[in-house]
């Protein structure tokens, strides 16, 4: 029998609304960068294929669409992810001190076997700004926030000027693969074969 094996990489991003998430993924995965901003809505997430070492992965990459204002992101969000991605503004001090919240939030729901294990990365969005004169979180701090963390990696980022956001998607999928347990997508081939139960069922109409 002849399958087909790939590896499909669950990765969700949280932080504080405004803080530059859908941007950075639109970047990442269109290349694209808007000034305009829209509360996101409709897909709830985007794909990229990718390939590390030897290995064809996909990673999915799920979005808030908007919900996190009320932090009532649902289950199915949570469910299943290799890796959890927190993003905050680098200029406003409020997205820095929610941070706590984000990865408690996280780990309550999506509960993973092995929570103090889990892959997070942290990624200070908008470094561009004023060129780093607005800025309120030293980098020093964000660090000190990893390392209380259990050594989160840290990437400072700009989705407007596609500063480091490639570098900081592959680390975040090598540290997704990493941890990827057991869910990897097996696609067989289904016999076409119609059990009885299927055949004498059905409706009428
Ligand atoms: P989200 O609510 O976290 O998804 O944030 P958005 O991606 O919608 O971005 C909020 C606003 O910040 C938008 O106006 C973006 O154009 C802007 N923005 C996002 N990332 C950057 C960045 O790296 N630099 C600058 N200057 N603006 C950004
Ligand atoms: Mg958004």
């Amino acid at each position: 029998m002849s399958f087909r094996r790939r590896t499909l990489l669950k990765v969700i991003v949280l932080g504080d609304s405004g803080v530059g998430k859908t941007s950075l993924m639109n970047q990442y995965v269109h290349k694209k960068f808007s000034q305009q901003y829209k509360a996101t809505i409709g897909a709830d997430f985007v794909t990229k294929e990718l390939q590390i070492d030897d290995r064809r992965v996909t990673l999915q990459v799920w979005d808030t669409a908007g919900q996190e204002r009320f932090q009532s992101l649902g289950v199915a969000f949570y469910r299943g992810a290799d890796c959890c991605v927190l993003v905050y503004d680098v200029n406003v001090m409020r997205s820095f001190n929610t941070l706590d919240n984000w990865h408690e939030e996280f780990l309550k729901q999506a509960n993973p076997p092995d929570p103090k294990t889990f892959p997070f990365i942290l990624l200070g969005n908008k470094i561009d700004i004023d060129g780093g004169n607005s800025r309120v979180v030293s980098e020093k701090k964000a660090k000190e926030w990893c390392t209380s963390k259990g050594n989160i990696p840290y990437f400072e980022t700009s989705a407007k000027e596609d500063y480091n956001v490639d570098p900081a998607f592959l680390n975040i999928a090598k540290t997704a693969l990493a941890n990827e347990h057991e869910q990897d997508i097996y696609f067989q081939g289904i016999p076409e074969v119609v059990s009885e139960t299927e055949q004498r069922g059905g409706c009428a109409c």
